[in-house]
């Protein structure tokens, strides 16, 4: 008997939602109904602007031009993150998508550089970037056609606005054939016996069933969290920031090919250049500085005229303890949320409907493909995770009491998370490796940089283990 799922139901119209809808639509619609449901009365976050390369390759999937993407989206290229102020001496540091020099006899290209600094040369990581070089000069250029040029040997994503993302996947996805329904959940009806979701209910009486449901929700988790209750894992004892403040702001310069991330007195600050105005926000703990402080902080910082008023957005470091519970599978906001410092929250989205597909289920459910895409994707926000700490503590800040507590929480994050990124550092501080990557983690080159833009690759180890084959 075939025992293919029929009918697919999406909860939430915001960006997760979209991508979902466009996914399974390219990959499953020919065996099964896709609808959509999204609230008219329920705002989408509004925010999540800037991204990562794998954005690249997920519209090329679905067949998208780029041309059109961009016109539409109002979308600007992005070769890496310029990360200001987080160093104590004030230096600047570039996170590019891209490689740093060449291997040498199968040995990093850093490791000679780091030998080269023991002696006259002052050059630094980036110097040996194109994608940094372009950067620096506010240039941007695709990477080169023919893959063995140096030319190619970076990646880029983008900026766009995240509403006319949302509008862009929905035309997209409505013309591969999704059914979209407006309305209001007010309920959502579980079977008695097995717990899973039969069912939701519509303020205006509608009932839409349903045989797997995907919980792009939002922050609330409406199917994941508020029907099947299955618990959410806070990490705000190692993330601190759990309120951002958002502005739209003219732009006043030609958009920079990167995103900014600038520390501040109790967070960092967002700039997102678009091409038709600026994305800025402010990231914050609250334990830490009120909303009044933050407001004014985020004011005297921006450039261009606010396009609107700023808006506040509270939220809980953390993640969802599984994505995937009976038959409900939550995306984006829905299945947790890790501040957007390195820009992962819409390639999370990305990496888990990927998953989705891969391990696509029928009506069975096999509790062995939950569990494996559940581990994996634990697996990936743990690496996520650690690397956002990893920002905090290797700056060296100790000017406010959000830096101060920053350095102290270190150790407590040490002894309650043996693989966590104390482990990294001193993984990397002795040898100038980086800890194993996993798939989909943050590469092994940018935690090198993040390491060496905090000064956190002891030379003279590195120096003397590779002495010898250089
Ligand atoms: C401050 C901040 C900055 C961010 N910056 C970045 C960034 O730079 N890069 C990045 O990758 N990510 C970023 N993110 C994350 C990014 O915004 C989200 O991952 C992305 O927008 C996906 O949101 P979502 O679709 O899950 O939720 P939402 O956009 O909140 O959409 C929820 C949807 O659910 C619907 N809904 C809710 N309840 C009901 C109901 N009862 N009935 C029917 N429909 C309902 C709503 O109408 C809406 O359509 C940021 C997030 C925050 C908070």
């Amino acid at each position: 008997m075939n025992n293919n799922i029929k009918k697919i139901v999406i909860v939430g119209g915001g960006t997760a939602g979209w991508m979902a809808a466009a996914s399974l639509a390219k990959y499953v619609n020919n065996s099964a109904e896709i609808c959509l449901i999204e609230s008219s009365d329920i705002a989408t976050v509004g925010v999540g602007e800037a991204t990562i390369p794998n954005i690249v390759q997920f519209n090329r999937n679905l067949g998208i031009d780029e041309t059109a993407f961009i016109k539409a989206t109002q979308a600007t290229f992005k070769l890496g993150i310029q990360f200001e102020n987080w160093h104590p001496q004030n230096k600047q540091f570039f996170h590019p998508f891209a490689d740093y020099g060449l291997k040498i006899d199968q040995v990093d290209f850093h490791h000679y550089l780091y030998r080269a600094q023991q002696t006259e040369c002052s050059s630094q990581l980036a110097d040996f970037s194109f994608a940094c070089q372009l950067a620096k000069q506010y240039k941007f250029a695709q990477p080169h056609a023919n893959p063995s040029t140096p030319l190619a040997d970076y990646a880029y994503a983008y900026h766009f606005d995240a509403g006319l993302y949302g509008q862009f996947l929905k035309k997209h996805s409505i013309n591969a054939g999704v059914n979209h329904l407006i309305g209001t959940i007010e309920q959502v009806n579980l079977h008695p016996d097995t717990g899973f979701i039969n069912n939701v209910a519509l303020t205006d009486g509608q009932i839409v069933e349903g045989e797997f449901f995907i919980d792009c929700s939002g922050f609330e988790g409406l199917l994941i969290e508020k029907a099947l209750h299955t618990g959410y894992e806070d990490w705000s004892h190692w993330l601190f920031c759990d309120s951002a403040l958002a502005v739209q702001t003219t732009r006043v310069n030609p958009p920079e090919p990167f995103t900014r991330s600038i520390a501040q007195s109790a967070g960092w600050q967002w700039h997102i250049p678009l091409q038709h105005r600026s994305g800025n926000g402010y990231i914050y703990s609250s334990r830490f500085e009120s909303d009044e402080q933050a407001k004014a902080l985020l004011q005297t910082n921006i450039n261009g005229e606010p396009l609107g008023e700023i808006r506040k957005i509270t939220f809980k470091p953390g993640r969802r303890k599984q994505i995937w519970h009976k038959n409900c599978f939550a995306l984006g906001l829905a299945s947790g949320f890790l501040e957007p410092l390195e820009s992962t929250s819409i390639s999370l989205v990305q990496t888990a409907i990927a998953k989705l597909l891969t391990f696509f289920p029928d009506c069975s459910f096999n509790q062995a493909d939950i569990n494996e895409v559940n581990r994996l994707h634990n697996l990936e926000l743990e690496n996520i995770r650690d690397f956002l700490i990893l920002h905090y503590k290797l700056s060296a800040r100790c000017d406010t009491p959000f830096w101060q507590a920053c350095q102290n929480m270190a150790q407590q994050s040490h002894c309650h998370n043996p693989h966590n990124y104390t482990r990294s550092r001193s993984r990397c501080s002795g040898v100038g490796r980086a800890p194993s990557p996993q798939s989909h983690s943050p590469s092994m080159l940018v935690r090198i940089q993040v390491l060496a833009a905090f000064e956190h690759i002891e030379r003279r180890r590195v120096y003397a283990l590779y002495l010898p084959r250089i």
